[in-house]
């Protein structure tokens, strides 16, 4: 199953910090909480948590959740091999094992059995109750569990079950400071100063719309591929129509209403 890896990252992934966050993850970790991050999609979750953990030094095991992610994926099951059963950990068995810290990347699309084996490793017991083997596992030092989500209005619905977010701090990122953001969108793709502050001043003009029935709007993420198309040479205009535009809607209307934003902005 390819939706989980261990990785001990050695090299810092770079992170341009919105405003105290770092430190926010840092104490959170010391203090052997959990963390809920949310934010809209491409604001910078994902690569938070990969800074954080290889300046904290941790093993990171990374599960993209989705709406057939059961218990037994994320905790582990019983495998045949040649008539014989032998248990396989899953991923938030082997973190919790390893003292990694355990990404769950849009937490609010698994199933709900999840949030039970979630819940008593969230409070002060920090302990996995593996139900098919009868092992109650501590969790190792340095184990951290981190969940994400997108409060956007497609999730308004699902949400998180007050006695879940409760357990968990919580840390809201939006996109960052125009400033932040041209550095990132420079660092990421290698484009200039000029070409950034101009992508970013696109995006502030695309999030203003609010006419348009956008379910996302042009993240960090976008710009920075944006970027990548024009530093691989295609034009900006074409980069933003097929990074940007066309990423965002598949409505002609919308598309034409956006094209004409980048052709005055960029
Ligand atoms: P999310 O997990 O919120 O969907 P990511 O963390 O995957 O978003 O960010 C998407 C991309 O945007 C990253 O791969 C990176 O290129 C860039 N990015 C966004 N925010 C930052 C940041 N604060 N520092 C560095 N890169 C960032």
């Amino acid at each position: 199953m390819e939706m989980s890896s261990a990785r001990l990252l050695s090299e810092l992934p770079y992170y341009a910090e919105q405003a105290g966050e770092c430190r926010l993850f840092e104490r959170t970790h010391a203090s052997r909480l959990p963390l809920l991050i949310k934010g809209p999609t491409g604001c910078g979750k994902t690569r938070l948590v990969e800074h954080m953990a290889a300046r904290l030094g941790r093993p990171l095991v990374t599960v993209s959740c989705h709406d057939d992610l059961s218990a037994a994926d994320l905790v582990g099951r019983h495998l045949i091999e040649g008539g014989d059963t032998r248990w396989c950990d899953g991923p938030l068995t082997r973190a919790v094992r390893s003292g990694a810290i355990l990404y769950l990347d849009e937490v609010v699309e698994a199933r709900k059995d999840t949030t039970v084996v979630l819940h008593p490793l969230a409070d002060d017991r920090r302990q996995l109750p593996i139900e098919r083997t009868g092992e109650l596992l501590d969790a190792a030092p340095g184990f951290m569990l981190v969940i994400s989500y997108n409060p956007g209005y497609q999730n308004l619905l699902k949400g998180l079950k007050p006695s879940t977010r409760q357990r968990f701090v919580a840390l809201g990122l939006g996109y960052p400071k125009p400033e932040v953001e041209q550095s990132i969108v420079q660092a990421e793709s290698g484009c200039t100063a000029e070409q950034a502050s101009r992508l970013v001043r696109l995006a502030q003009a695309l999030r203003r719309l609010t006419e348009h029935d956008l379910e996302e709007t042009a993240s960090t993420r976008l710009l920075v591929m944006a970027a990548r198309l024009t530093v691989a040479g295609l034009s900006v205009e074409q980069a933003c129509q097929a990074a940007i535009v066309d990423a965002l809607t598949d409505d002609a209307e919308t598309a034409v209403a956006l094209a004409e934003v980048v052709a005055a902005v960029v």
